[in-house]
């Protein structure tokens, strides 16, 4: 090897970015992989998570060997503890939250990528943003519970913060270019000439299903979105339109603008990922194939570009581009998580929370689709509406509204099975 050579591959090692995913056995966590082991030149993993699948994060430790794994959960810690060793590899594994942290965290981390699911990726999220991290983020819960707090933390830290889900990274592509990533500093709106934010949706599996055909939804065709291939929640989510209205908060926190910048757009085909609309009549999209490891390539290496490996638009083919306004009577999920983001304050925190434990409900067979909603309305209807300003004070209105919820959901699991047993009576 010459010199120069040798200076430019210790050039190259230096420039390796070191990655750690929060939530590496998940879909997102797994696309993530699949773009790194595109560049290896580019990225090196540096610590990889999952809550229980042992035998999933085994497998990735063999492939990436990790400084570090950790497992949330730690029932199957001592079994992944021997298999690391058995195996030679040289990979720490660590458990529970604290885990989670000190891998978000450490100074020899670049990049996190945040695909934990649910409120559950706050602490760890809100960890790798106040080390000052390049955080990827996927896990919108997290800003939905605490988008002021969060916000603020990455100015104050210097954390450069690049959306993943695919209608916030198209935004921000249609967007003035930004120097550092988003913060709660950003400029605003109006400022870049920008109208409206038009945020698109699939609809869902259940866009054109007649509401008297809801009640009979299952868990499995709930998880069968036309589109896109996702963990269990968020299909759950698509199929309310909850999800929508999560993104819809999310969107107010990363674009710093209100409810009222921001109109929801149904798009069945999802080829274009969402679009800014500007006052000189302007409207800028972005488009492709539905897949998220571009908007995890688009983050991974910006303000450059790499190769994500996806499927190219085929014109020729591509039929029609259609949209149509979203429907908020079948749909009151989209409603209501529109509502809580005009309120503020704790309303999107009891939206998440009581919509976390009514999906989980429902995939486990113990609640029906239309409840989904009913139990998250009720949720904010009873728990009085206050302006958490820390992270326990949030963290508390979730666990308050996880209890009512569940009280909710068992008590009309029960109603349901008395009823269904009155029939059998009868
Ligand atoms: P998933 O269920 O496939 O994966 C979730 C990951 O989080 C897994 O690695 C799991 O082990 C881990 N996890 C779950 N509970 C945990 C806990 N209590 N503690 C620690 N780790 C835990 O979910 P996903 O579809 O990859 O979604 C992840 C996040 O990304 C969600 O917030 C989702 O809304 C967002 N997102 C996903 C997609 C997608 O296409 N899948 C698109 C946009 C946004
Ligand atoms: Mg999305």
């Amino acid at each position: 090897m010459t010199s120069e050579t040798q200076a430019s591959a210790a050039n190259a090692a230096q420039a390796r970015q070191s990655i750690s995913i929060l939530g590496s056995t998940g879909s997102i966590g797994q696309s993530t992989l699949n773009v790194l082991a595109q560049h290896p030149e580019r990225f090196s993993v540096f610590a990889l998570s999952a809550n229980s699948r042992a035998e999933l994060l085994l497998e990735q430790c063999q492939q990436w060997q990790p400084q570090y794994a950790v497992l949330r959960d730690s029932t199957q810690a001592g079994w992944l503890a021997e298999q690391l060793l058995a195996q030679g590899l040289s990979t720490q594994l660590l458990t529970g939250a604290t885990g989670l942290d000190t891998i978000a965290s450490d100074p020899q981390v670049d990049v996190v990528m945040a695909a934990i699911v649910g409120a559950a990726g706050l602490q760890s999220t809100l960890a790798a943003v106040d080390a000052g991290k390049k955080v990827l983020l996927a896990n919108k819960e997290a800003l939905v519970m605490a988008g002021a707090l969060f916000m603020q933390a990455v100015a104050r830290s210097g954390a450069v913060l690049l959306p993943i889900d695919s209608e916030h990274n198209a935004i921000f592509q249609c967007m003035p270019a930004p120097e550092n990533g988003l913060s709660a500093s950003g400029a605003e709106l109006a400022h870049g000439g920008i109208r409206k934010i038009l945020l698109t949706g699939s609809g869902g599996p259940f866009r054109s299903l007649s509401l008297d055909q809801f009640a009979e939804i299952t868990p499995d065709q709930a998880c069968a979105h036309p589109n896109w291939s996702m963990g269990r929640k968020i299909s759950v989510d698509s199929a309310t339109m909850m999800n929508k209205g999560l993104e819809l908060i999310e969107a107010c926190w990363l674009f710093n603008c209100t409810p009222q910048d921001i109109d929801i757009v149904v798009h069945p085909q999802s080829v274009i990922h969402s679009m800014v609309d500007y006052v000189d009549g302007s409207v800028l999209a972005q488009l492709g194939h539905p897949d998220m490891r571009t908007p995890i390539a688009h983050a991974l290496a910006w303000p450059q570009r790499i190769d994500a490996g996806v499927a190219r638009l085929n014109w020729a083919q591509m039929q029609a581009l259609t949209f149509e306004a979203p429907d908020y009577q079948r749909f009151p999920a989209l409603k209501m998580a529109r509502q809580a983001a005009e309120l503020g304050g704790s309303a999107p925190i009891v939206l998440n929370a009581a919509n976390e434990i009514a999906v989980d409900a429902f995939l486990n067979g113990e609640l029906a689709f239309l409840s989904i909603a009913d139990i998250v309305a009720d949720c904010l209807e009873k728990i009085p509406l206050t302006e958490p300003m820390s992270l326990a004070a949030i963290q508390a209105v979730d666990k308050q509204t996880r209890q009512l919820a569940e009280q909710l959901c068992v008590a009309r699991t029960a109603s349901a099975h008395s009823i269904a047993g009155s029939h059998v009576n009868n």
